[in-house]
């Protein structure tokens, strides 16, 4: 069978909507409302972004959609491996995929607004992408470019989480 959806539990929105609250004011300003679809698919991956299995994912809803009663953006979960995350990992995931949404606003600083008087949003791509193939580093070793990608990837994470233990200890 293929992937099936259902409505997520009254926890999973309310953490969808403290995450908006403690962690995204530029979307809550705006009044950007976003619902969650559970994705359920007991053969394969029930979320994929560009073909590859995920926990999640957010779309913004179009115009149409908007009109025809949706929420601004949809976030995709993963049900299986939702229910496998504590909170934290959690609010975390939620406000991954809500950087995925920029408020659209004019020179003046003034949001942007659809035919339906809707927040326009527009999609942030992700600071960085790692597309490996494995095969290319057995294949290339140094040489192949998923190798520089890795050792960005060990080097920055290695700032950003050395630097988060100096401030929390
Ligand atoms: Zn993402």
């Amino acid at each position: 069978m293929g992937t099936t959806f259902s409505d997520p539990t009254n926890l999973t929105l309310d953490r969808l909507e403290k995450t908006l609250d403690r962690y995204h004011l530029d979307l809550r300003q705006a009044g950007v409302e976003v619902n969650i679809v559970m994705c359920n698919n007991d053969s394969g991956p029930a979320v994929k972004v560009h073909g590859v299995p995920a926990l999640a994912s957010i779309k913004i809803n179009s115009l149409l959609d908007r009109k025809e009663g949706k929420k601004d953006a949809t976030i995709k979960l993963d049900e299986d491996a939702w229910d496998l995350l504590n909170g934290e990992e959690q609010t975390a995931l939620l406000s991954h995929e809500l950087r995925h949404l920029r408020v659209l606003k004019d020179d003046a600083g003034v949001v942007k607004r659809d035919d339906i008087d809707r927040p326009r949003l527009k999609m942030r791509p992700h600071d960085q992408e790692a597309g490996l193939f494995y095969d290319n580093v057995s294949t290339h070793g140094e040489a192949a470019p998923e190798v520089a990608v890795y050792r960005q990837i060990v080097e920055k994470m290695g700032e950003l989480l050395g630097g988060k233990t100096k401030e929390t200890a």
